[in-house]
């Protein structure tokens, strides 16, 4: 685990557990189990979006996490989403973190990391995880992004427990 690992409001808190709780909305929804949402700095949520991934409805790069980094783009100024945080149950992929550090918000937290995702889904020819923290991704950019997670990663796994395995 991460040694200086920043402590959240109970507010942002609250925020990480909502998107467990929309997770387990996508998998009702028959999608796969990951949601994500950007926050404003008081906590209130501009976006909200779960996994969208299957055709025909979705697509492949309909992930939580660009989507909602891409619906807060679309009504907040640079500025403003520089001050967001995006909430995601699982910690981003390269493509989410690249909508991330494109959309220009200026931090992530995450409950579930990508190494213990990889270890739910193993090769599962719908989710290939990739091996690829986010904070790498991030380190090659030109613009800070911070990251906080992994964190309540039991609460952030349920959701996937035997889901990858059907
Ligand atoms: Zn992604």
């Amino acid at each position: 685990m991460t040694a200086e690992q920043p402590k959240l409001s109970a507010r942002e808190l609250e925020l990480l557990r909502e998107t467990i709780r929309l997770s387990e909305e996508s998998k009702a929804r028959g999608r796969h189990p990951f949601a994500a949402l950007v926050a404003d700095e008081q906590g209130n949520i501009v976006s909200q979006a779960g996994n969208n991934s299957m055709p025909p409805e979705g697509d492949p790069t309909q992930h939580a996490e660009l989507v909602a980094a891409a619906l807060a783009a679309r009504t907040l100024s640079p500025e403003a989403l520089a001050h967001c945080t995006l909430y995601t149950s699982a910690e981003p992929c390269c493509m989410c973190a690249g909508a991330v550090y494109w959309t220009g918000i200026g931090r992530v937290v995450y409950a579930l990391s990508e190494h213990t995702l990889l270890g739910l889904t193993g090769d599962h020819p719908e989710n290939p995880t990739f091996s690829l923290p986010c904070r790498e991704v991030f380190a090659r950019g030109q613009r800070r992004v911070e990251v906080v997670g992994p964190l309540i990663e039991d609460e952030a796994a349920a959701p996937h427990r035997g889901f990858w395995q059907s």
